[in-house]
C-alpha cells in the first residue's frame, strides 16, 4: 500500500535550530539545507513527507485548517492561539524558556488597574482575569522591554530565557505564567485519516525525546 502524502509545518527561526536535529534523530531529514534556501516547502528522505517552514504564529493555523497535517510550535504560540482544533500529543522539550511578567527593577506595581504590554494579548488577558486583576492590555509587536521604560505600561508579558534582555534594559522578571517548550501538534482530521502515517512519526520523535533525557 502506498503512503499518503504528509505535510509537517515547522516554525522558522530559533525553534527550527532545535527542531531539525531532533527530527534527524527521529529519521526525518530534509533533502536540502533549509537554512541556506529561500524555499518554503522541502522534500525529505521519505518520499511521502514534506516540510513547510513558516512563521511560528502561523503553524497552528495551517494545522487547524488541515493545510498541514502536523506541526511544531512553541507553547507560547499555542496558548495565544487558544484553539482546540488540534491535538498536542508530544512535548518535544526543545526551545525551552519561560513566559513571565516583568517590570522595571524595584518598581512597585500600582494597586488598581494596571497597564500590561505584550505581543501575547489573548493569553495575557486570560492570565490577569484568572488572577482577578484589572488590566488594560496593550498590543506590541516587539521590543516589549521599552514599554515600562517609556511609561507605556507598568508590566510586560514576554518570553525569558537567560534573562539578559530584561537585565540589559533595567527590568526584572516577576511572576512565572508558564514554562514553555515546543510541542508537536496534529490536526484532528489528519489524526483520523492519516493515523497509519502519523503514529510512527509521533513514536519516533517520542523515542528521540526520551533518549535525550
Ligand atoms: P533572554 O535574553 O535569553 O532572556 O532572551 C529573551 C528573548 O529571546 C525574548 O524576548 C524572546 O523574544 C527570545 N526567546 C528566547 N527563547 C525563546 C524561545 N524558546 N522561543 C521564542 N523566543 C525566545
Amino acid at each position: 500500500m502506498s503512503e499518503q502524502p504528509l505535510t509537517i509545518a515547522l516554525s522558522k527561526g530559533r525553534i527550527l535550530d532545535d527542531t531539525l536535529p531532533l527530527f534527524a534523530e527521529a529519521g526525518i531529514v530534509p533533502a536540502e539545507d533549509i537554512k541556506k534556501s529561500r524555499k518554503l516547502i522541502f522534500d525529505t528522505n521519505h518520499a511521502h513527507i514534506k516540510l513547510v517552514v513558516i512563521r511560528a504564529t502561523d503553524v497552528p493555523t495551517y494545522v487547524e485548517y488541515g493545510a498541514a497535517d502536523m506541526g511544531v510550535a512553541g507553547k507560547d504560540v499555542l496558548m495565544e492561539y487558544n484553539s482546540n482544533g488540534f491535538y498536542e500529543p508530544l512535548d518535544l522539550n526543545i526551545a525551552t524558556c519561560r513566559l513571565m511578567t516583568a517590570a522595571l527593577k524595584g518598581a512597585k506595581e500600582p494597586e488598581g488597574r494596571i497597564k500590561v504590554a505584550s505581543k501575547f494579548v489573548g493569553l495575557t488577558k486570560r492570565y490577569f482575569a484568572e488572577q482577578g486583576r484589572q488590566a488594560d492590555i496593550i498590543k506590541l509587536y516587539g521590543g516589549m522591554e521599552l514599554a515600562p521604560i517609556m511609561g507605556l505600561a507598568d508590566l510586560i508579558v514576554d518570553i525569558v530565557d537567560t534573562g539578559n534582555t530584561l537585565k540589559a534594559n533595567g527590568l526584572e522578571a516577576r511572576d512565572l505564567i508558564a514554562p514553555i517548550s515546543s510541542r508537536l501538534v496534529v490536526g484532528k482530521a489528519a489524526m483520523k485519516i492519516k493515523h497509519r502515517q502519523i503514529q510512527p512519526i509521533i513514536d519516533k520523535l517520542s523515542e528521540a525525546v526520551e533518549r535525550r533525557r
